[in-house]
């Protein structure tokens, strides 16, 4: 395994980056046993937590989008929140980066000393960072313009971790960043003017 998936469009298709940091269910055997959790219980906290099927829901031929899939599952290591623990609001519920907790905030992990935390985030946080930003490049310097499309799906039901606790929750949500005006007000037209808690930052609480 070698870190991120993708899949390189040539020069002259559409300027589309498509990225699935949730849907691999892989936990490597060498950080197994980092996991306090029985094999039962880690694969049902991997059911609950990954981004099931959004590979396939997403999944655009090479010639229409660049793909950069993160190649291990989300509780190894989070490519969806910050590198720093102290810019990550996630953390405070055991999930920064690298997680401490569970979905219902029960111990996931052992805690990692600071070189086995770097060496997360080594193999296959930074890795995965870098092939992102250099899709769009590709894109913006061989087409002008880049869309990028975050790919997740979420649970019907709400999960303890999560900011928002209301059960209402959207059948789809096309997402929020307020830094990007035109899928903020897109979102509020398919999601009813409630914007899904903590959708809007690199920390994509979903
Ligand atoms: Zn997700």
């Amino acid at each position: 395994m070698s870190g991120p998936e993708r899949e390189v469009a040539s020069a002259g298709s559409p300027p589309a980056v498509i990225h699935v940091p949730h849907a691999s269910t892989i936990i490597p055997t060498e950080v197994r046993h980092q996991f306090v959790l029985s094999d039962a219980e880690l694969s049902a906290e991997g059911r609950l937590m990954t981004d099931h099927l959004t590979d396939e829901l997403f999944a655009m031929p090479s010639k229409m989008a660049t793909t950069i899939r993160f190649p291990v599952s989300r509780l190894v290591v989070d490519p969806e929140r910050f590198e720093s623990d102290s810019r990550e609001r996630m953390t405070a519920h055991g999930m920064g980066g690298v997680y401490e907790r569970t979905a219902g905030q029960r111990p996931l992990r052992r805690a990692l000393s600071a070189e086995e935390r770097g060496q997360l985030i080594e193999r296959w946080y930074r890795p995965h960072h870098a092939a992102l930003p250099a899709a769009v490049s590709t894109a913006l310097t061989t087409r002008g313009v880049c869309l990028v499309i975050d790919a997740h799906s979420f649970p019907s039901v709400v999960l303890p971790y999560e900011e928002d606790q209301r059960s209402d929750r959207p059948d789809i949500c096309i997402g929020t960043a307020l830094v990007h005006p035109f899928v903020l007000q897109t979102r509020r037209s398919s999601c009813g003017h409630r914007p899904r808690a903590g959708a809007e930052s690199k920390s994509g609480v979903v």
